[in-house]
């Protein structure tokens, strides 16, 4: 195992978005280490989509932190982990659903997060997928996960 990952911002994996503890194998929706509950990020590269999720999340009532570097840390208080130059929105596993209607009803959509089939495992929380399908919901956090191919990410994939 590699120790380091936990204090990589950039390492994709089960880790806690809020205090960076390695939560490979824990099915807990809450981090083990710091209690709080576990949530997947969405790092933005495009300001006017950043927005756009939140006017959406904010309109249907979708519980969601976020983080805005432009403007400073708004609406998070305790996040140690993961900050980055780029917005991004953090939303807990339960609302990861209510998020996608959400986001639906406005023209958006989650991005699918791209698994390789050689490690077949969610990025959002490290539990296997069933490589049988094509296109599969994580059972674990429901993040909706696809597979690599070699012709590369599909188009409004989300970068790892
Ligand atoms: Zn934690
Ligand atoms: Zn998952």
């Amino acid at each position: 195992m590699r120790e380091e990952i936990q204090h990589d911002p950039n390492a994709s994996g089960p880790v806690c978005q809020h205090c960076g503890y390695l939560l490979r194998g824990v099915r807990s929706a809450v981090c083990v280490e710091c209690g709080r509950e576990r949530v997947r990020r969405l790092t933005f590269l495009d300001r006017i989509e950043f927005d756009a999720f939140r006017a959406a999340l904010d309109l249907a009532g979708v519980p969601h932190e976020y983080s805005d570097p432009g403007k400073g840390m708004l609406g998070m208080a305790t996040v140690a982990y993961g900050l980055s130059i780029s917005p991004m929105i953090l939303l807990t596993w339960r609302h990861i659903e209510s998020a996608e209607a959400a986001l639906e009803d406005v023209g958006l959509a989650l991005p699918v997060a791209l698994v390789d089939e050689e490690e077949p495992y969610c990025p959002c929380c490290g539990f296997a997928l069933d490589r049988a399908l094509d296109e599969v919901r994580c059972g674990v956090c429901g993040t909706r996960c696809a597979w690599y191919d070699e012709h590369g990410p599909p188009e409004g994939a989300e970068e790892r």
